[in-house]
């Protein structure tokens, strides 16, 4: 039995947070891993600046319901899922993607969970476990899959190792660099092409 395991952000929708600042116009929303590393002082700013700006969950949900999938995302799930089990393994958060998740035909998404008090204020955020995307692939192993897995960026790196095989997509090209051993492809047709090698 085969799974494809597939990054969310970047792959089949725009980065959640960028899109957010752009439609917002908080430019310090943009900031990502590669601006402050530490993952959880990069959050605490986050949720500071949505606080300063008055945006509590309600309203970030209509602002990304108004996001689209990247043009051709939600034919490439449907091919997909005609051909293998599909999980989405994300970093997001599930009370952000789920708005977007109806495009895209509503795939199991395994992500994070935020903390919202009852007027809508995000005051805190739960991750799963520490390097996620790795640990769901391990276990779908333990239960006799196979995986392919797909993603586009650092935090995907730890799952497309731990996979039988792993595919980078949209890649930048320091990642493509620094891991060689990735077949890298930039469009949904060559995506597939590289899940029918990877398949058995
Ligand atoms: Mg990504």
């Amino acid at each position: 039995m085969q799974l494809a395991c597939l990054d969310l952000e970047g792959v089949l929708i725009p980065e959640i947070w960028i899109a957010f600042a752009e439609k917002t116009g908080i430019e310090e929303l943009k900031a990502t891993t590669r601006d402050i590393p530490d993952y959880n002082v990069l959050m605490r700013q986050r949720l500071r600046l949505l606080d300063e700006h008055g945006y509590g969950l309600p309203a970030i949900q209509e602002v990304i319901a108004t996001l689209d999938p990247l043009p051709g995302a939600p034919e490439f799930v449907s091919w997909l899922r005609e051909r293998f089990q599909v999980v989405i393994l994300s970093d997001t958060f599930y009370e952000f993607a789920m708005p977007l998740m109806p495009r895209l035909g509503h795939p199991t998404l395994l992500c994070h969970k935020l903390e919202v008090a009852a007027d809508g204020r995000i005051t805190d955020y739960k991750l799963r476990q520490p390097d996620p995307k790795r640990q769901a692939v391990r276990a779908f192993q333990l239960l006799n899959y196979r995986c392919i897995a797909a993603g586009d960026s650092y935090n995907d790196t730890t799952m497309l190792k731990q996979a039988e095989a792993g595919i980078l997509f949209h890649a930048p090209d320091n990642v493509i660099a620094e891991f060689p051993q990735f077949p890298a492809v930039h469009d949904f047709e060559s995506l597939k092409q590289e899940f029918l090698k990877a398949s058995l």
